[in-house]
């Protein structure tokens, strides 16, 4: 099923920023990048800067990481190659080996083929039978991943892809660069992955919308300062089968089929926005229970806050961003964990 550009951008679109309004100068870029339309605003001195710098870093980042473009790192990984890869590969790839231990293998950056197979890479989505999804199986897992330092080689015919971690990456990387610069005022929207650098410019919080999954409006609000926002659901990528099956983009590596389970989606708050963007992937497998759990066991370690959409009309908010978050859609109960 092709999947006409508009769609693709309501997707990217997951998280919407409400508020631009300022009085200091706005310097903004919109691009096409990682697959979704990219926004960053800075305010301030050097804000025309800095927000070349940082479309440029999330473009070489694109670079590095494309899993359709031949050249790039992760391409070269995956048709076989071993060789030093630039210290963002290296780091990212070793970020992403202990997050999938750390979750059980939910989060598995090599379930590529498995993607694949249900045509999300190409756009020409199908149901493929038990037996090709057992077989795809037995090439994903992190052990297929051997990293030394800088070198990485990917055994058993394995393939990696940040898909679930790159806008992440970018967004911290954007942010980085914001501070560098001296901006102390931005706002970056990487497809949905918001990032926010210090406060609006009259000193408020950025105010982004979380999107109601069910429909094109947002269920609530979040006012962030300092802080990533990165939500996850298989409304934002997903075809529908001739049987009327809904089938999404994040695939459960247990069973190599698109998770299903009581989350709509799943919303990560963090200052460490490559965190937010693999926890949400990852939570999204879990569904809301062993979510629920996992967030009981590691938020406060790693710091982060959750919001669990639920197909019953539920929204649990974490206590540590209850005063963030304001209900907007009334037809969604809340509930404070
Ligand atoms: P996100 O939108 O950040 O949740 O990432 C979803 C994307 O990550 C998908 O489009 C796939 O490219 C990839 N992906 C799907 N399932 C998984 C998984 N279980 N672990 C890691 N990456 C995944
Ligand atoms: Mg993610």
């Amino acid at each position: 099923m092709k999947k006409p550009l508009l769609l693709l951008a309501i997707a990217a679109s997951a998280v919407i920023m409400l508020c631009g309004c300022a009085s200091e100068k706005e310097s903004r870029a919109d691009f096409f990048s990682m697959n979704t339309f990219m926004s960053v605003s800075a305010y301030g001195e050097n804000g025309d800067t800095a927000v070349k710098q940082a479309q440029s870093r999330v473009t070489e980042l694109d670079r590095l990481w494309s899993v359709t473009a031949p050249d790039s790192e992760l391409s070269r990984l995956n048709s076989g190659e071993s060789f030093p890869v630039s210290p963002e590969t290296a780091e990212l790839a070793a970020f992403c080996a202990e997050f999938s231990e750390r979750t059980d293998g939910a989060f598995d950056p090599t379930i590529y083929p498995v993607l694949t197979a249900w045509g999300f890479t190409r756009e020409e989505n199908r149901v493929p039978p038990e037996s090709e999804i057992k077989e795809l199986l037995t090439r994903v897992g992190i052990e297929n991943v051997l990293q030394n330092g800088n070198e990485i080689t990917l055994e058993n015919g394995a393939t990696l892809d940040f898909g679930a971690v790159a806008k992440g990456y970018a967004g911290d990387e954007s942010a980085r660069i914001m501070r560098e610069n001296g901006v102390s005022s931005a706002l970056i929207n990487l497809g949905g992955s918001i990032t926010t650098v210090g406060k609006k410019p009259d000193g408020s919080d950025w105010l982004i919308g979380v999107k109601n999954p069910l429909s094109e409006g947002n269920a609530g609000t979040l006012a962030l300062s300092e802080l990533s926002a990165v939500t996850s659901g298989a409304y934002e990528r997903y075809f529908t089968a001739e049987d009327g099956t809904v089938y999404g983009h994040i695939i459960d590596p247990a069973t190599g089929c698109p998770a299903d389970n009581d989350l709509l989606s799943v919303t990560i708050v963090s200052e460490n926005a490559t965190l937010c963007d693999a926890l949400s992937t990852a939570l999204f497998v879990m569904g809301s229970e062993k979510a629920q759990d996992f967030f009981r066991e590691n938020g406060s370690v790693m710091g982060f806050d959750i919001i669990l959409i639920t197909k019953s009309g539920e929204i649990a908010v974490s206590e540590g961003i209850s005063d963030r978050f304001t209900l907007t859609d009334k037809s969604f109960s809340l509930v404070i964990l």
